[in-house]
């Protein structure tokens, strides 16, 4: 029998009534599949934990938020194990250090390494069904660690890279990718394919549906996602490879993101070496510096720069430059009522005047472009937050996504 991955994020296992549903799911698959599934915390718990850190201070330590943050992973899975054990289904919860899951990297960001199949397929031979934690890991000395915020795909993706799943199922509460957060856009229209790629632009974006190294794993490894709902049954998205997508489409989907600041450096003298020199503390920092335009300075000797920058890295970025003796500028100015809008697509690869087509299109309503960037699959422009929704449901509209 092929071995299937089940994935389940907060939403779907929010309550007892979900898990009751969701027990239901499992077992739909149990008869032709052997059947892994990873569970998320229940909705809500994650932050709930998260908040109760950050009362007790600031500066929670990581090594401790690690282990605060994977309890929630702990009640779901254990509920959920519990419903099948009730249901005469044989099941069983796993957290991450039983398996183990091994991590490498940093706390509160590690990255799964390596999957140890001995005890979870010697079960699953015996006819049980395996409830493994998300998000969790455990490091090569034993502590407890987390892969970020959304890790439970990655856990799934690896899971499934590890154990040879035919496939890895993530059920959500929406009914697929759409063009754009259906959430937030009602003619938001259901992807029935996308490719590896540009689900990873959309995901990197900002389109909260997937994280984004899960998909990155997944293409390496080149693993079959389902995107579905676990509240209605319908076809959900098929994440892919490209050459099995037919795509008539330009544009294939829209993200906007909300944490984004715009840091402006006034005056800076220019010379050679000045764009590393600012930015060369920020990445030893671990600050991710995005979007970057300077102005071509008209004298030779002053120039303005303006980048990027998560808005949880405000303050820290603020510092570092403060405290940079090699740069010398006139005014550092900030702003975080900035958000990116960005359009994806293959379709651009082969197809002239996109760009065009999306400034005017902004333009047309009076929505001012402060930062571009582009890849050979997206454009991405940073504007005032306010003009968010504004932006997304004309661009919607110019690349034809209604319908
Ligand atoms: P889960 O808890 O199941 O992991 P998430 O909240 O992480 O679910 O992701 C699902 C949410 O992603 C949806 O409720 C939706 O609002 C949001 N979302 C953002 N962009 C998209 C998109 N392009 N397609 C579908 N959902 C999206
Ligand atoms: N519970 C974790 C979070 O809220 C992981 C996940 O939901 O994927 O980020
Ligand atoms: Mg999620």
């Amino acid at each position: 029998m092929k071995i299937i991955v089940l994935k389940f994020g907060g939403t779907s296992v929010g309550s007892i009534h979900r898990i009751k549903k969701v027990s239901r799911i499992i077992k739909s698959y149990s008869k032709k599949y052997k059947v892994i599934v990873l569970s998320s915390a229940m909705s809500g718990t994650t932050n709930k934990l998260i908040n109760m850190s950050k009362q007790i201070s600031s500066n929670f330590s990581d090594y401790e938020y690690d282990t605060l943050v994977s309890a929630g992973e702990q009640i779901s899975c254990s509920l959920l194990a519990g419903q099948l054990l009730a249901n005469g289904i044989k099941s069983k919860s796993w957290m991450a250090w039983q398996i183990p899951i091994l991590t490498e990297g940093k706390h509160k960001y590690s990255r799964i390494k390596y999957i140890n199949k001995t005890k979870v397929l010697k079960f699953l031979k015996s006819g049980g069904i395996p409830i493994i934690a998300g998000f969790q890991g455990v490091d090569k000395n034993l502590n407890i660690t987390t892969i970020g915020r959304g890790g439970s795909d990655s856990s799934a993706i690896m899971v499934a890279k590890f154990f040879k799943a035919e496939r890895c199922v993530i059920y959500t509460d929406v009914e697929g990718v759409y063009t754009t957060d259906p959430n937030k856009l009602k003619s938001a229209k259901k992807i029935k394919n996308i490719s590896y790629e540009e689900m990873l632009e959309m995901a990197s974006l900002g389109s909260k549906i997937m994280q984004p190294h899960s998909i990155q794993d997944a293409r390496l490894n080149r693993i079959k996602i389902q995107v579905k709902s676990s509240f209605v049954n319908r076809m959900g998205t098929i994440i892919t490879k490209r050459k099995n997508i037919i795509n008539n489409k330009i544009i294939t989907g829209i993200s906007s993101t909300d944490n984004d600041a715009k840091v402006t450096l006034l005056g800076v003298k220019d010379r050679p070496g000045i764009a590393a020199s600012i930015f060369k503390p920020l990445s030893q920092n671990l600050i991710n510096v995005d979007m970057v335009v300077q102005n071509i300075s008209s004298d030779g000797k002053e120039t303005d720069l303006t980048f990027t920058i998560k808005s949880y890295d405000l303050n820290k970025t603020k510092k570092i430059i403060n405290k940079n003796k090699s740069i010398n500028f006139k005014k550092m100015i900030f702003d975080k009522n900035v958000s990116k809008v960005s359009i994806i697509g293959v379709g651009m690869i082969t197809t002239p005047g996109v760009t065009f087509r999306m400034f005017q299109a902004l333009a047309t309503k009076n929505i001012n472009i402060q930062v571009i960037s582009t890849s050979e699959i997206k454009i991405s422009v940073l504007i005032k937050k306010t003009n968010v929704t504004k932006a997304v449901k004309c661009l919607h509209q110019e690349f034809n996504l209604d319908k």
